[in-house]
């Protein structure tokens, strides 16, 4: 996953270095690093943890320097330890590399490079990229580069320093993003636009299989075979987004809060007078029309929102939804052809197992719409069609207002749907619009409770393992439900559908057992009220999650979200799960925004 930002220009590095970095910390947090340009040799400071250990060592070195790269890590071959910290250095000290990705050979080239006498220092895959690269380097580092990534299998956004020109940046891509920046008497290279404001006028994406020079007065382009590649470079419009938690203590509850304004704001000028209006898939039309088949792809949260958009356009367009984990289906060879509609979703638009979904529905033919809340990434830039959610920078790493509007766009793009195919009335569909329009305001009734989930929470902070039921729709939420709190307050946490307990997991059940049990769809709240008193007969202790129009004799605590239709609860029923995950991480002491082992953009597979 990790960040990677490179500078060089007529400014100091460091600054834009360590703001770069604080701006891409989101992709990754278990270490951080940088390797500056000091002519007769790199200086690379590195650190272990959060990239606030890193500032504080760079606070007391010598830093002057007008060319750098930086990197935070995200570990996946490697303990966390400051040795495997990037940049990585080739032994000879020619070279310094910052690496994003997985090389899947690195241990056959690295066996390869130690019968040759190389020695390593890392347990990181990234290190044989500067070995390599000194083995293959005979004064052409174009070359160099060629030989080297041509022998790698995997993944990889690479930032590469050289001794013999060492205020130049090479980069190497292929699957993770790379983007350079050119500014003014300076160029940069950066994992994220975001990285890249205040500093790049103009902007462009480098290929897979490319390679770019970026000089302190130039960039340069070539492919694999080293011929020139011309690039458009677009305008920078990105603002260095002002990261405030405005008066609340953590981002995520500022982001819990910020819900019903940023749902408000997706759907505002898409309902008008009873009507859907999804310009931006209007030339997908003929496909929606004909359609035989929809596959929703997506990983963690998203896939959640997934789950509860299948429901509405199931029921709306009369279509089958398949919903479909992205590291799954991209191995699975699904059954695509031009009947078959494919949509899908990443609150970062980097997720690597969601790209390669989306390019491989393409290679057969589908048209791929992508929801998506940040633009410009890769998903926005590739796919077909693009909803973007507009829920604005998230900056804590379990999602909530990211969720919600991913759940709340699959409902307009079911509507938008259900119209081109027929499948409703303009009476239904008027109705249904309206009610999307109610679901800010029910938000906002449940954040209204807030104080009393922070008393619940006190309840749970010393379970190991707590399970979540619902049916159908219920059920989508549940399962956002239970990976919030696992993700934030490190407690086991298992969400089922309510009817399917009895198949075995109700073995685990004893007196204690914590049941988060959530009944807020009316067609089935009397089933699901059967599974409650199933596991309450087995010692369960349920915390129900229920609409007010569902009544019960249960003696439980409760929350009650205001009244809603089934097929839209899942929105604000997960609202007080959210709250839930947060208070009980609260009173846990975790760390809410940034937990362990996790980042916000997940670009390796
Ligand atoms: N595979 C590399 C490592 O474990 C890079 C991981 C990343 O993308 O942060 O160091």
């Amino acid at each position: 996953m990790c960040g990677i930002i490179g500078y060089t220009g007529k400014n100091q590095a460091m600054p834009v270095i360590v703001k770069g970095l604080e701006t891409l910390e989101y992709r990754g947090y278990d270490s951080a690093g940088i390797a500056l340009d000091k002519k007769e040799k790199f200086s690379v400071i590195k650190s272990e943890g959060k990239l606030e250990n890193l500032i504080r060592k760079i606070e007391s070195a010598d830093v002057s320097s007008t060319a750098g790269i930086g990197h935070t890590r995200w570990a996946t071959h490697g303990k966390p330890t400051e040795t495997n910290a990037h940049p990585h250095t080739s032994e000879n000290g020619m070279f310094c590399v910052v690496h994003n990705g997985i090389i899947e050979n690195a241990s056959v080239i690295k066996n390869e490079l130690v019968k040759k006498g190389y020695s390593f220092v890392s347990e990181t895959d990234t290190e044989v990229i500067p070995q390599l690269l000194s083995y293959h380097y005979d004064g052409n580092m174009l070359e160099a580069m060629r030989k080297t990534f041509m022998s790698f299998e995997g993944s990889f956004a690479v930032a590469v320093m050289c001794k013999d020109e060492s205020d130049v940046i090479y980069a190497a891509k292929k699957q993770s993003p790379l983007i350079v920046g050119r500014g003014n008497g300076e160029n940069l290279l950066a994992s994220d636009v975001s990285a890249l404001a205040d500093k790049a006028e103009t902007f462009a994406y480098l290929e897979d299989g490319e390679f770019a020079v970026v000089r302190k007065d130039s960039v340069e382009f070539y492919d694999m075979c080293l011929n020139h590649v011309t690039k458009n470079f677009e305008k920078n419009e990105t603002q260095h987004a002002e990261n405030t938690k405005g008066g609340f203590e953590h981002y995520m509850l500022k982001e819990i809060f910020e819900q019903p304004e940023k749902i408000r704001n997706l759907i505002k000028d898409k309902i008008k007078n009873g009507k859907i209006f999804l310009d931006e898939i209007a030339g997908l039309s003929l496909e929606i029309a004909k359609a035989e088949k929809l596959y929703i792809v997506a990983c963690g949260s998203a896939y959640h929102a997934a789950m509860a958009g299948k429901y509405a356009l199931e029921e709306f367009c009369r279509i089958p939804a398949e919903v479909d984990i992205a590291s799954e289906f991209r191995y699975r060879n699904p059954p695509i052809d031009e009947k078959t509609l494919v949509v899908v979703i990443s609150q970062s638009g980097e997720t690597a197992d969601t790209i390669a979904a989306m390019r491989l529905a393409n290679s057969k033919g589908a048209f791929v719409t992508g929801i998506v809340n940040v633009l410009p990434s890769t998903i926005a830039n590739e796919c077909d069609y693009v909803i973007a959610t507009k829920a604005g920078r998230e900056v804590a790493v379990a999602t909530t207002k990211g969720y919600t509007t991913q759940v709340v766009a699959l409902y307009m793009l079911a509507l938008h749907m259900a119209s081109v195919r027929k499948t409703l009335s303009d009476k239904e569909l008027e109705f249904y619009a309206e009610k999307i329009k109610e679901i800010p305001a029910q938000i906002e009734t449940v954040l209204a409770d807030c104080e009393k989930f922070e008393k619940f929470a006190g309840k749970y902070t010393d379970k190991n393992n707590i399970f979540f039921i619902g049916r159908n729709t219920d059920f989508a939420a549940a399962s956002e439900g239970a990976l919030k709190l696992k993700e934030i307050s490190y407690i086991n946490c298992t969400a089922l559908p309510a009817g399917e307990l009895k198949h075995g997991t109700i073995a685990l059940v004893e007196n204690g057992t914590p049941v988060i049990a959530l009944c807020c769809n009316e067609r089935l709240y009397k089933k699901t009220m059967s599974n409650i008193e199933e596991v309450v007969s087995r010692g369960a202790e349920i915390f129900l999650i229920r609409k007010e129009t569902i009544s019960h004799k249960l003696n439980c605590s409760e929350i009650v979200i205001p009244e809603c239709i089934d097929i839209f609860s899942p929105v604000s029923e997960v609202i007080p799960l959210q709250l839930f995950a947060y208070f009980v991480a609260k009173k846990k002491g975790c760390n809410i925004d940034m937990p362990k082992n996790l980042a916000k953009s997940v670009t390796v597979e």
